[in-house]
């Protein structure tokens, strides 16, 4: 076999691989391996693929989003695509990001970084027409996703009327939906003690709660919601230049913002943060898995667009891993 052809059948054993983790954590909500191991295998897959670029086909895990949309949901095309993020383990990873852009910017000034929690729950849409809520739909592959309207309806956060005033005819508002911690610990106290299945994890239990044919059943889960970008919009133009400013602008029509949410500028504004979320984040009623840096001038979010599957204004900087898989194997997942 020569080399070319062995590392083909490695970057298709690598697929196979990560298509069948998709389907298990996507499709099913039921992931059978810690996240760090299909971090660990997503990235060898991406360095053999750039080391190799007559390889990386375009249905590679690589170059998609998510995983399909259940049939047992009505489909939701989206207008604008709800994107994944690209993302840094380590410092020197956020660093190298820092630098790639502001080459690509043209700047030699320190960025300003709109710095959020990377919340682990669901990516949510939410569309208001004339203020009222008509529809939510999950991002599924980030074109097409599931219509969870009648259960979005149910989380006690989310208004149905926004109020307020700039609110556009037609506005997009995306964001997460977790499990409250104390919600989530509380499902499971009562779980064991009547030897019903408990929920495996927050994300997993915030995916089925979200997914469910009755809607009561979401409406008895303790479910949240942070808001964090906007989709489409009908007057761009009434809206403010900065992300900050825009989640400050939807936070006033009723949406809760993630208090933790900061504008810092540069690598070192960036690192404080980081830090300082992470001695928060045992003390945080719901669950987070790092950090997410978005380039805050709406004008360099234009300029830097996208990439693939992940905007290049954007990267997830994680938290070291922290699950183990017998975790995930000793308990059955609820959904
Ligand atoms: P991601 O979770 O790394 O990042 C994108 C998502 O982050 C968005 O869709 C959004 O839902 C979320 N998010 C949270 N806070 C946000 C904020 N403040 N702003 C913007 N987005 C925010 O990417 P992904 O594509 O959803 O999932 C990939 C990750 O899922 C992998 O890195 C892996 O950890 C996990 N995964 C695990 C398995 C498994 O089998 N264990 C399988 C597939 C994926």
């Amino acid at each position: 076999m020569t080399i070319q052809s062995e590392i083909e059948v490695k970057i298709k054993a690598l697929v196979n691989k990560l298509q069948e983790y998709n389907h298990q954590y996507y499709v099913l909500d039921n992931p059978t391996v810690p996240d760090s191991e299909y971090d660990r295998i997503f990235r060898e897959l991406q360095s053999l693929e750039h080391e190799y670029p007559e390889l990386k086909f375009p249905d590679s895990p690589t170059q998609k989003v998510g995983g399909e949309a259940l049939d047992k949901f009505q489909q939701v095309t989206h207008e604008v695509p709800m994107l994944s993020l690209d993302n840094a383990m380590v410092e020197e990873e956020f660093v190298a990001f820092n630098k790639r852009i502001n080459e690509r910017l043209k700047s030699d000034e320190e960025l300003e970084f709109c710095c959020e929690p990377k919340l682990d729950g669901l990516a949510v849409s939410l569309l208001y027409v004339d203020g009222v809520l008509i529809q939510a739909a999950t991002r599924g592959d980030g074109s097409v996703g599931e219509n969870i309207t009648a259960n979005v309806r149910t989380i006690k956060s989310i208004p149905l009327r926004l109020t307020g005033k700039n609110i556009p005819q037609r506005v997009e508002v995306r964001g997460e939906v977790f499990l409250w911690l104390d919600g989530f610990n509380a499902y499971n106290d009562k779980a064991r003690a009547e030897n019903t299945k408990p929920m495996v994890n927050p994300r997993n239990g915030a995916a089925g709660s979200l997914r469910q044919l009755d809607s009561k059943v979401t409406a008895s889960r303790p479910l949240g919601f942070y808001a964090y970008s906007l989709g489409v919009v009908s007057e761009e133009i009434a809206l403010p230049n900065s992300h900050y400013d825009r989640l400050k602008l939807v936070n006033s029509w009723g949406l809760p913002l993630c208090p933790e949410v900061k504008v810092v500028n540069g690598v070192s504004g960036v690192l404080e943060f980081y830090s300082k979320i992470q001695e928060k984040r045992a003390g945080l009623n719901y669950e987070i898995d790092g950090t997410v840096l978005k380039v805050n001038d709406i004008d360099s979010q234009l300029q830097l667009g996208f990439v693939a599957r992940a905007p290049r204004w954007a990267i997830a900087y994680k938290f070291p891993a922290q699950e183990e898989l017998t975790v995930l194997r000793d308990v059955e997942f609820q959904v």
